[in-house]
């Protein structure tokens, strides 16, 4: 297979560079509002309808980490630029379990025991060990994925307990329309409760390019940052 991003794009690169170096001032700014260190931080890539060729070049840029919403589309991207860390970031189903522990580090969108038991017999077949976070539904709505505040703990706790999963923490989405940092604030008190119970899961998965400033300033150590990187995404297009 020809290696993603051989015959780049001059153009592009200077883009991606541009708005990577963009992407690192904001969170330096932000890090140095609240007393933070940048490198406190995981800065996740999420490369969902971007193709493999942009990934390859943040990757000669120096990133490391990418995140995908679809299994199919992460698979393919994955194949073809497998020397960085996969993230699985958005709702998934089950039946996919087997797929996402061939290419995937960490799933961020573990939010019901089914899947994390289908995630945990699926790494365990596959001789590996996946990390995970726990999902949280800051408001409550079931169709946006996440498991609601009272599922967290009993969830973590199995996740914890699954021989192919190791925790790493929580993650959430901002609830559409409500105030981020209202919403990261409150993750971080979830994010706290967890570590009385578990003091290894100390990922706390928050912020996107609209409100990454807001996400550090209430703790996160992973940002997932997709359209400040790579420009818009296409209307209709998550
Ligand atoms: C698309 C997506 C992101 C990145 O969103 P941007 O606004 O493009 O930065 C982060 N997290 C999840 C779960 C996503 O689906």
């Amino acid at each position: 297979m020809a290696e993603a991003g051989a015959g780049r794009d001059p153009a592009r690169q200077a883009e991606l560079a541009a708005r990577l170096a963009g992407v690192r001032e904001r969170v330096a700014a932000a890090c140095a509002a609240v007393g933070r260190q940048p490198g406190e931080l995981t800065l996740v890539a999420v490369s969902k309808t971007r193709p493999a060729s942009d990934v390859a070049l943040l990757r000669d840029l120096g990133l490391g980490d990418f995140g995908e919403n679809k299994d199919q589309e992460a698979r393919a991207k994955a194949a073809e630029v497998p020397d960085v860390r996969w993230h699985v970031v958005g709702r998934l189903q089950s039946g996919k379990a087997r797929s996402v522990v061939a290419y995937a580090d960490v799933v961020h969108s573990l939010d019901r025991p089914r899947l994390a038991h289908a995630l945990s017999d699926a790494a365990e077949r596959a001789g590996r060990t996946l990390e995970a976070l726990v999902q949280v539904s800051l408001d409550g709505d079931p169709e946006r994925g996440g498991a609601v505040h009272a599922d967290v703990p009993a969830l973590a706790d199995l996740v914890a307990e699954l021989s192919g999963l190791r925790l790493g923490g929580v993650m959430a989405v901002a609830p559409l329309g409500a105030d981020p940092r209202t919403a990261f604030a409150r993750l971080a008190e979830i994010a706290q409760e967890l570590l009385r119970q578990h003091p290894d899961a100390r990922t706390v998965s928050a912020g996107m390019s609209g409100d990454l400033e807001d996400a550090v300033a209430e703790g996160a150590t992973c940002l997932r940052v997709g359209s400040a990187l790579f420009g818009p995404r296409p209307p209709l297009l998550r």
